[in-house]
Formats: structure tokens, C-alpha cells, sequence
């Protein structure tokens, strides 16, 4: 078993040193409100665009924990470094958590399941037991495919670096306001909508497809979190590049992935057969368009 490997540690013990930098973020991220200017708030969401959803969502997510689609390296490496800005800690890390998620959903080793309290799969998994952003050769057992790769195992390393040279540059060029914005504001933003995609789409909405775990499908984290909030349906088709399977699912990630296909930038873009969908179905809202 995956889970018996990873040590998280004492978790009835606050990390110290992530508790340090969240409060700080969090704190940082209201002491923006009060300097705000039009050119930081552009900054700020061009930069959760880009880091939220093209780092988190159509990178570390469907790219490199499942495999989804494959694109060329240097948009599959650019991925990394934007979901490296969400402060969500490097692609070995990130995936690691997420593949163990998937493997022990509301189970005995989920890392951040509501079973063990909505607020500890929310955020205060992040903050209890040992810090394992930086051990990449521990998290690298479940994401060989990535340590294979030096970029990737230095990226790991190295998570943080990205976004203190942002910072300095954000500073550089538009001063106080940009670097509250586009740092600790998004970042703070950011992390609370990936961490709903933990905590409301395992508690909340309606279940499409019949799995084993309490996934559900919110058309508002989906809203919030770049088309993740069609939860169960990942669940039950974890592989799929598309995650909003019906109709009226909006999923604004899967319309880029779209897109990248047929700019030919994207290929390999896995999709649920409908014998696959059938297969695990609830309820038939409407068939995959
Ligand atoms: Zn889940
Ligand atoms: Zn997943």
C-alpha cells in the first residue's frame, strides 16, 4: 500500500514554519484590500488565471497527476512553473498527494478527507504533521514518471523559488500594490479554491456516477475552480481530460484543453467511452455532448 510509505508524521501537531507562512499570507492577502489600484487587480487575475488554471487545473491536475492529454514539453514544463506559483508546493509533491488521494478517497489514507472533519480537508491537513513539500525522494515514489525527469526534481526542490522572483519583479514594477495582489492576495485566493475542490465537492451536490468515495458534482466550485468542481465525475473517470461530462457542465478547463488539441499543441486527450459512462451512472442528465 501507497499510504503505509508516506510518513506525515505527528498529526496532531501543528507545523509551525506552514502555519508561519499561512497566517502571514492570510494576513497579507486583507492588507492588499486597503491598497488597491486597477493595474494590481489586473495583475493579480491575469496571474490566477495562469497559475490557478493553467498551473493547478490543466497542469499538475489532468496533465501531470493523470495523464489526461500530453502536450509538448515546454508547455508541459511552463504548466509546472505556473502551478509552482500557487504556493501549493512543487508537481512531485502536489501529485504524490493527489494520487494517494485518489487511491484511499474517504478512506483509511486520504490525506484530506471530510470524514476526519471539514476543516481538516479544507486546509488543516496542510498545516499539521511533517512538512513534505521539500522531500521529493519520499514523494517521488508515488510519481516516478516525474522523477525521472531532473526538471521536475529540482522544480520540487526548489517550489518556493518561482514565486519570490515573481514577487521581487511584481515589486520592481508596480511597487506595493502589485506585489500584495499578485501574491498574496491570488495566492491566498487560489489556495482556498483548489482546497473547496478537497472540502465542499466530497460534502456537497449531487452524484451523477456511482463510486466508491463521497465525491459530488458543485456547479459552484466548478464556477470557483476552473471546471474541478464536476468531482464525481472525476472520480469515476479519474483519466478523462474532461471533467464536466454533461450538457450544462461548464468546464472552462476542458474547453482550453480543447483548444490546445486543435491549435495541435494538445494530443492524447483521454475521454470516457459510453460504455464506460453507462457502466457507473446514477442517473442520466444528459448524454456526453
Ligand atoms: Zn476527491
Ligand atoms: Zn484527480
Amino acid at each position: 500500500m501507497l499510504t503505509n510509505e508516506i510518513e506525515f508524521g505527528d498529526r496532531k501537531r501543528v507545523n509551525s514554519g506552514t502555519l508561519f507562512v499561512m497566517v502571514s499570507f492570510h494576513i497579507l492577502a486583507v492588507v492588499a484590500l486597503f491598497n488597491v489600484t486597477w493595474s494590481a487587480v489586473i495583475v493579480a487575475c491575469v496571474l490566477h488565471w495562469m497559475c490557478a488554471c493553467w498551473g493547478i487545473t490543466m497542469g499538475y491536475h489532468r496533465l501531470h497527476t493523470h495523464r489526461s492529454y500530453r502536450v509538448p514539453k515546454l508547455i508541459e514544463y511552463f504548466f509546472a512553473i505556473c502551478g509552482a506559483l500557487t504556493l501549493q508546493g512543487g508537481p512531485i509533491f502536489w501529485t504524490a498527494i493527489h494520487r494517494v488521494h485518489h487511491q484511499n478517497s474517504d478512506n483509511e489514507g486520504d490525506p484530506h478527507t471530510p470524514r476526519d472533519g471539514r476543516w481538516w480537508s479544507h486546509m488543516l491537513w496542510i498545516l499539521y504533521g511533517e512538512p513534505l513539500h521539500s522531500k521529493t525522494e519520499v514523494m517521488g515514489k508515488y510519481a516516478p514518471d516525474l522523477m525521472k525527469d531532473p526538471f521536475y526534481r529540482y522544480l520540487n526542490d526548489w517550489h518556493w523559488l518561482p514565486l519570490v522572483i515573481l514577487g521581487v519583479c511584481l515589486v520592481s514594477v508596480g511597487g506595493l500594490p502589485w506585489l500584495l495582489w499578485g501574491i498574496f492576495l491570488r495566492v491566498v485566493v487560489g489556495l482556498h479554491f483548489t482546497w473547496l475542490v478537497n472540502s465542499a465537492t466530497h460534502l456537497w451536490g449531487t452524484r451523477r456516477f456511482e463510486t466508491p468515495d463521497d465525491s459530488r458534482n458543485s456547479w459552484w466550485v466548478a464556477l470557483l475552480a476552473f471546471g474541478e468542481g464536476w468531482h464525481n465525475n472525476h472520480h469515476a473517470h479519474p483519466t478523462s481530460a474532461r471533467h464536466g461530462l454533461g450538457k450544462y457542465e461548464f468546464d472552462v478547463s476542458w474547453v482550453q484543453i480543447k483548444l490546445l488539441e486543435r491549435l495541435g499543441l494538445a494530443w492524447d486527450v483521454k475521454l470516457p467511452t459510453s460504455e464506460q459512462l453507462t457502466k457507473k451512472e446514477i442517473f442520466t442528465v444528459s448524454q456526453i455532448q
